[in-house]
């Protein structure tokens, strides 16, 4: 049988024997660096020609102190997104499947001495119960997150990934299923494979061993090493689309996203491909944790570093989720996120609860994004945005999907942006109230208008009408 946890006699071994983040070789970068005016607008030419920055940039745009140059970058990380990935957001929802936990992390609620924790692990039933919620708000991608626990084997998790899929409520199916759980071996890889996750999602949470070392106090996860292998095992298994993420709030914001930058060349030198996706969550309040840290990151730091890391790998996309209030997220959907989630409620089974407060002693971590999705939606649609549930690149085993978006010319209009649309009919059609969805068939027309190519444009529009007309999951 597979399992989460490495034998005792676990070495690491050849490629990660050595890690590859180099903590001195980061603070030299970082402490030397000059960020002067031309070199500053030199690094962010070469981000705008579609080069991936070097640690070396990036350390450049991250030395940018003047408020100027800091407005430049924010400028330049718009454009590339606008250019990058078109007005698309994804929506997905994080569905918490166990809080059963080993370790002692201590940001996190969930940590095993944290007596208060009420502990609940999902039934099958039980997930069909929540499922059908999401799917009933107009779901169509969801994240399974779990603790790290003995009961939460690889053969678990595959089988909750698996009756996430078997649920058919209505008009509504889920089809993808990311997932954020412990590492495991290669042979566990393989088996939540099989199960057709989409995502493997896993966050080193800081790059800094040091740091890392004190803030897990004891379990499995104590082990930097083997968290930080943890997608080269992934890969070994075949998985190639993973992502990658850091706590911020445990340690320097800047040695962070060098760590994020470092890690994404690891994977794309070794494995030919980079992380799908990079998550920069912001520590928050949490069963018997507070917030005590000079490592806090300000707004005005939090939003300067997702500019950056837009500009620094413009072909992954961004997670953002409701850790951030609407006003945050909406400042930094602008600079480069690419994805973030929606009527959000990470109470253990909460989405069948619909309670307005948290309960923290059932929860991770305090959110501070309550809207429903339909209110994101609606608020995606009056800016301009057009909200995606897309699942069709993984599903047409179209991998790699940011890099196609990123170097096949055309592919976002011919795409990406289409099958935002149409998903984004299916949710007007089958779960928004009238107002969401005359907003959202304007945005639509409005979209067309940009659709010059005659004979795909009447494709484009023959499969909205379809779509009115009660066909489902139609796309490019
Ligand atoms: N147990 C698995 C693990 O640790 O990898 C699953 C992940 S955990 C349920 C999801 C993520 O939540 C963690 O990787 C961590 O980055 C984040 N998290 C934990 N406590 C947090 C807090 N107080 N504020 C914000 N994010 C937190
Ligand atoms: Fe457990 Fe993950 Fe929380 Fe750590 S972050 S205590 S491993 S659930």
């Amino acid at each position: 049988m597979s399992s989460i946890y490495h034998p005792e006699t676990y070495k690491i071994k050849d490629v990660a024997q050595q890690s590859f983040i180099d903590s001195d070789e980061i603070w030299e970068i970082l402490n030397n660096t000059k960020p002067d005016r031309e070199l500053v607008r030199k690094v962010i030419g070469r981000s705008l020609d579609k080069h991936r920055l070097s640690l070396q940039e990036t350390a450049v745009l991250i030395n940018a102190t003047d408020p100027d140059l800091i407005q430049e970058i924010k400028e330049a990380a718009k454009e590339l997104k606008e250019r990058v990935y078109g007005k698309r957001i994804v929506l997905f929802a994080p569905l918490y499947i166990g809080n059963l936990c080993v370790n002692n992390c201590a940001y996190c609620g969930f940590r095993a001495d944290n007596k208060k924790q009420v502990r609940v692990t999902l039934s099958d039933p039980e997930i069909v119960e929540q499922v059908k919620e999401l799917q009933d708000d107009g779901h169509k991608r969801l994240i399974l997150v779990y603790g790290e626990h003995p009961k939460y084997s690889p053969e678990f998790i595959a089988n909750s990934v698996r009756t996430v899929y078997s649920v058919k409520h209505g008009k509504g199916e889920i089809r993808r299923v990311n997932i954020n759980a412990a590492p495991m071996d290669i042979e566990g890889f393989k088996v939540v494979k099989d199960a057709g996750i989409g995502t493997y999602q896993i966050f080193q949470e800081t790059y800094d061993r040091k740091t890392y070392s004190e803030v897990h106090i004891s379990g499995i996860k104590k082990n930097y090493d083997w968290r930080i292998t943890g997608l080269d095992r992934a890969q070994e298994a075949g998985i190639d689309d993973v992502g990658i993420g850091a706590l911020l709030g445990l340690y320097d914001w800047r040695f962070e996203v060098m760590g994020l930058i470092r890690h994404v060349n690891h994977l794309e030198s070794v494995y030919n491909v980079g992380p799908h996706t990079i998550s920069f969550p912001r520590i928050k309040e949490a069963s018997g944790y507070s917030i005590n840290s000079s490592y806090a990151v300000s707004d005005d730091d939090f939003t300067k570093l997702v500019a950056i890391l837009r500009l620094a790998v413009p072909y992954t996309g961004l997670i953002l989720t409701a850790r951030e209030p609407a006003y945050i997220r909406d400042e930094v959907l602008q600079y480069g996120v690419s994805q973030i989630d929606g009527g959000t409620n990470i109470e253990m089974k909460g989405y069948t609860k619909r309670k307005e407060q948290q309960n923290i002693e059932t929860e991770q971590f305090v959110i501070n994004d309550n809207r429903s999705l339909n209110e994101v939606m609606n608020d995606l649609v009056d800016k301009g945005y057009i909200p995606s549930f897309c699942t069709a690149c993984y599903r047409s085993k179209r991998t790699g999907e940011h890099f196609m978006e990123f170097s096949v010319p055309g592919f976002i209009k011919r795409f990406c942006q289409p099958n935002a649309m149409l998903t984004l009919a299916e949710y007007l059609e089958d779960y928004a109230p009238v107002v969401t969805k005359e907003k959202g068939y304007a945005l639509i027309e409005e979209n067309l208008k940009e659709y010059d190519d005659d004979r795909f444009k009447t494709k484009l529009i023959d499969r909205l009408e379809r779509i009115k007309n009660g066909e489902r999951d139609l796309y490019f």
